[in-house]
């Protein structure tokens, strides 16, 4: 059983996802006793899937491809797995790899199962688990055609490299005419440094922190640990913040290995957002915040005390740690 995963990138560099996947991609093949294909589109440095363990990529660069049109890259990763045989075809559960992995499955007439976190269950029948009902439950699903899609829970696996001889390989499949049915005509990019998709650290804001005029000290607390900032869904609608920030069920997901939440009271709606984040700090005024109820690690006191204390230690261990 030979596995493809899609290697996703953004203005030709590999996305973060992508080495995830590939990780993932590795730790399965090991235990098939196979190899791991990759295709990535438009993509500079390739040879940095090496690390992580893929065997061999396809390298497809065609300016049809510029901009993301889900029809034809469905077509080239379908195309992909056909020219490799591959009876496993992974993806990752970016926005775009959402909408990307149903049509392959369609294409290929294989079974898909999203949502995914860790390895496979059993290899034979085929069952994966999955996060379900936003993250607040796990399924098993068995997938019993011979073809199968997996979209792996974003963060759900890491990234461990595994250096591999990688073969590069240029790939042109067929790519029809310029109507794809749907296309991107702008993309208008959050200004924060570290993007929520790809931030190992979030920390997010809440109505307690009364007012926009008081980010600062959360964008220098995120500064420096390297993270993105998100917040409530009442601070983006209050428009303290861009929506782009907005975390929860009905904003962004999140699933960072480190979630600080300042002044958020930890609403269900917002928990089954970022319920998947491996640690998850919680700072609140009001010992009995829900939130605290769902956290690792709580602080009971005021934000506007404790926020600029924990950025100077942090500030003091990074200087005697450098
Ligand atoms: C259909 C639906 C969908 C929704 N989707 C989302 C969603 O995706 N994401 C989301 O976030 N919400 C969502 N909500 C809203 C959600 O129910 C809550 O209303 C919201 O999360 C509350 O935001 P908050 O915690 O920032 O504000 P509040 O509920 O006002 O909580 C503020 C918190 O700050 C604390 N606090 C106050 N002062 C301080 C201080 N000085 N220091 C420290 N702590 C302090 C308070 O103790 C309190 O716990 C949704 C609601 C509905 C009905």
């Amino acid at each position: 059983m030979s596995i493809l995963i899609y290697a996703e990138s953004a203005e030709g560099k590999f996305k973060k996802v992508a080495f995830e996947l590939a990780s993932y991609a590795k730790k399965v093949a090991e235990s098939l006793g196979t190899t791991v294909t990759a295709v990535t589109v438009n993509t500079a440095n390739v040879s940095d899937l090496s690390k992580y363990g893929v065997d061999k990529v396809l390298k497809v660069n065609n300016d049809k491809l510029s901009g993301f049109t889900a029809k034809a890259y469905a077509d080239v990763i379908k195309q992909a797995a056909q020219k490799e045989g591959a009876k496993l075809v992974l993806l990752s559960s970016t926005t775009d790899s959402l909408y990307l992995a149903p049509l392959v499955a369609v294409s290929l007439e294989a079974g898909y199962a999203s949502n995914v976190v860790g390895l496979p269950v059993s290899t034979s029948p085929f069952q994966v688990k999955r996060n379900a009902f936003s993250n607040k439950a796990f399924n098993i699903t068995e997938i019993t055609t011979d073809v199968k899609v997996l979209g792996l829970a974003k963060n759900s696996y890491g990234v461990f490299e595994s250096a591999s001889s990688l073969t590069e390989e240029d790939f042109n499949p067929t790519i029809g005419d310029n109507d794809f049915g749907v296309k991107v005509q702008s993309v208008d990019k959050t200004s924060g440094k570290v993007t929520i998709a790809d931030a190992e650290v979030v920390v997010s804001g809440g109505r307690g922190l009364k007012g926009p005029e008081n980010w600062g000290m959360l964008e220098e607390l995120a500064s420096v640990l390297g993270a993105a900032t998100a917040c409530s869904k009442p601070v983006s609608d209050l428009g303290w913040r861009p929506h782009s920030e907005h975390v929860g069920q009905t904003g962004k997901p999140v699933a960072t290995n480190l979630y600080i939440a300042v002044g958020i009271s930890g609403a269900i709606q917002h928990i089954a957002g970022i319920n998947s984040s491996k640690v998850k700090v919680v700072i609140n005024s009001d010992a009995d915040a829900p939130f605290f109820k769902v956290a690792d690690y709580g602080v009971v006191g005021d934000a506007f005390d404790i926020v600029p204390k924990l950025t100077q230690k942090l500030k003091e261990f990074k200087a005697n740690n450098s």
